[in-house]
C-alpha cells in the first residue's frame, strides 16, 4: 500500500480535490485516506451532522472525489475523528456539542473542555480541544450512527478512526465516568475498556453494512504510551481481531527513529501495519532515505501525514515517487 492522509481542507474545493487526485494517480498511490469528519461537522451529505464549510458549488465532497476515482483502482478509506469533536470557539448550529454539551469530557479538575475550550480558558498544551466521552451510551450509539451513515451510503474501501482515544491521563471525570469507574479498581484499565467498547461498536456497524469494509486505525506508535496515557489499547485490538490495519503515526525527523518506532510496533501488532510516515517533517531526501530503510521491513504499505505537504512542495513527489526512486517505495 502507497497511501496518503488527505486533511479535509483540501476537500473545500473541487479544485483542489481534483490537483490531489492527478497527483495520487500520477506518482502511483493505492489507497487515499480521506478526512470525512473533522470536528462533528461532515465533508459528504449528512443526515446527523452539519455541513463544514466549503465551496458553496461543492455540495458533497466524497461524492466528488469518489467518481474522479472512478475506475482508477484507487482505493479510498473513509477518515473519521472519533472524539475529538470541536477544538475552536463559538459552536456552530446543529453541531453535536451545541445539542449535548454534557457529552464533552471532563478534566480531573471537574472542568468540561468544551466550557473552557468556549470560554478561552482551555490549555491547548494539554488537551487539543473537547472530545466526547465514551463511557456515555449515547455518545456510542451518536458516533456509531454517524460511521454507519458513511459506510451504507458511500462506497468506500475502508473505514479509518483517528483520535479514538483520550487526549492524555487527566480525562475523563465527568458524572459518568466517575459513577462507572468506581466499579474498577484501576481507572487507566476503565479507561482502556471505555474506548474498546467503542471501537468495537463502531466496527459492528460498519461490518454489519460492509463485511468486508477495511477497518483501521491512527495509533500513537508506542504501545504502552497508546494504552496507559490514551486508554488506546491498540496493541490489545489487533490481538481480538477489531482492527484490520493499523497505522501507527511514526512521525520523527530521523529514518532511523521513523523505522525503530515501526519496527516495534510490527513486534507486537497481530495485524498488518502501515507505517504512518511524517512527510510534515522530513525533506524529501530524508524521506527517500526513510523509505529505502523501511522496504526491507516486512509491512503493509506506507501512509504519508499528509498530502497538504505535497501540495506545498510539489517536487516532493517526484523527488519520492520519481521513476528513479520507484523501488524505493514501500
Ligand atoms: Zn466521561
Amino acid at each position: 500500500m502507497q497511501a496518503m492522509w488527505v486533511v479535509r481542507d483540501v476537500l473545500s474545493s473541487k479544485e483542489r480535490i481534483a490537483a490531489m487526485v492527478e497527483r495520487a494517480k500520477r506518482y502511483g498511490f493505492t489507497d487515499l485516506i480521506v478526512q470525512v469528519r473533522g470536528r462533528g461537522e461532515a465533508y459528504y451529505r449528512s443526515s446527523i451532522e452539519p455541513p463544514a464549510p466549503r465551496d458553496p458549488e461543492l455540495d458533497d465532497p466524497l461524492r466528488f472525489l469518489l467518481d474522479l476515482l472512478e475506475g482508477s483502482g484507487i482505493r479510498v478509506h473513509a477518515w473519521i475523528n472519533t472524539l475529538l469533536t470541536w477544538s475552536a470557539t463559538g459552536l456552530p448550529e446543529g453541531h453535536v456539542l451545541a445539542r449535548h454539551p454534557e457529552w464533552s469530557m471532563q478534566s480531573d479538575e471537574g472542568k468540561s473542555a468544551l466550557d473552557e475550550l468556549l470560554a478561552g480558558t482551555l490549555d491547548r498544551s494539554r488537551t487539543e480541544g473537547a472530545y466526547l466521552c465514551p463511557s456515555r451510551p449515547e455518545v456510542v450509539d451518536y458516533l456509531s450512527r454517524v460511521y454507519g451513515e458513511v459506510a451504507q451510503n458511500y462506497p468506500v474501501d475502508g473505514i479509518h478512526l483517528d483520535y479514538v482515544r483520550y487526549p492524555n491521563s487527566r480525562y475523563c471525570h465527568c458524572p459518568v465516568c466517575k459513577k462507572a469507574a468506581a466499579d474498577w479498581d484501576d481507572f487507566a484499565a476503565y479507561r482502556r475498556h471505555a474506548v474498546t467498547k467503542l471501537t468495537e461498536a463502531i466496527r459492528d456497524v460498519c461490518k454489519k453494512v460492509r463485511p468486508d469494509i477495511v477497518y483501521s486505525a491512527a495509533v500513537f506508535p508506542d504501545p504502552d504510551v497508546a494504552a496507559q496515557d490514551k486508554g488506546q489499547a491498540w496493541q490489545e485490538w489487533t490481538q481480538h481481531g477489531l482492527l484490520d490495519l493499523v497505522f501507527p503515526m511514526a512521525y520523527f525527523d530521523s529514518p532511523q527513529a521513523t523505522f525503530d518506532a515501526v519496527v516495534r510496533v510490527k513486534q507486537v501488532s497481530a495485524v498488518p501495519v502501515v507505517a504512518g510516515l511524517g512527510a510534515y517533517r522530513q525533506s524529501p531526501d530524508v524521506m527517500r532515505q526513510t523509505l529505502r530503510m523501511l522496504a526491507a521491513l516486512d509491512i503493509a504499505g506506507v501512509c504519508h501525514f499528509s498530502y497538504n505537504t505535497f501540495e506545498k512542495t510539489p517536487e516532493y513527489l517526484g523527488t519520492i515517487y520519481g521513476t528513479d526512486s520507484r523501488q524505493a517505495g514501500a
